[in-house]
């Protein structure tokens, strides 16, 4: 007989299984919004993930929960780049159209500051960032999420993991957040 609590348990470890999250699950938000519209304050947006990241950070503490917000944006970023996204244009064409969709979701102003020749290495500033533009100075980094989501459209393009670090943010005291993108280099490859 199978033992259904071990059954639970092992659904319980998100990071094991697949995600179920879907694009379509996100609904027809215009036919559902017919007279608000689809668009909402970013008020609203920073209420959700601000709260979602104290609720996280007591329950789990401060590093879970900022992994935990890097892994959702990763999967925001994949999922965004799969579903909005021409992934087979060349590397200039594609960032052409990554700076239109993240400009007309209003999700911030990107700019590409230095790429090697295959995109291995790169750097890239965020102007008035959905996560941070305009919170207080507190001399940290906070857009962890974003350095997930940036992991994740990369992915999506390129099909290679990488590490994206916020090097500069508006709580740290300056005018754009500025990312650090790196592809890593598996075990395989190396040899
Ligand atoms: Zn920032």
């Amino acid at each position: 007989m199978e033992n259904i609590f071990k059954l639970k348990q092992e659904e319980n470890k998100p990071s094991k299984k697949a995600s179920n999250f879907t694009w379509e699950g996100l609904g027809d938000i215009k036919n559902g919004r017919a007279n608000l519209g689809e668009e909402t304050p970013v008020l609203v947006y920073r209420l959700l993930e601000f709260t979602m990241l104290d609720v996280l950070t007591r329950e789990f503490g401060e590093e879970k929960a900022l992994d935990l917000f890097r892994k959702a944006g990763f999967l925001a970023g994949k999922e965004l780049a799969e579903n909005l996204l021409d992934l087979r244009q060349d590397f200039s064409g594609f960032v052409s159209q990554l700076q239109k969709v993240l400009k007309d979701l209003k999700i911030g102003i990107m700019r590409i500051e230095e790429a090697d020749e295959k995109a291995e290495s790169l750097m890239l500033t965020v102007g008035e960032d959905l996560d941070c533009s305009g919170l207080p100075n507190t001399n940290e980094v906070v857009c962890h999420y974003d350095e997930g989501f940036f992991e994740g459209v990369l992915y999506a393009y390129t099909g290679k993991k990488y590490r994206v670090v916020e090097v500069d943010c508006w709580a740290k005291g300056d005018r754009v957040c500025r990312f650090q993108g790196q592809r890593l280099v598996s075990q395989h490859e190396e040899e």
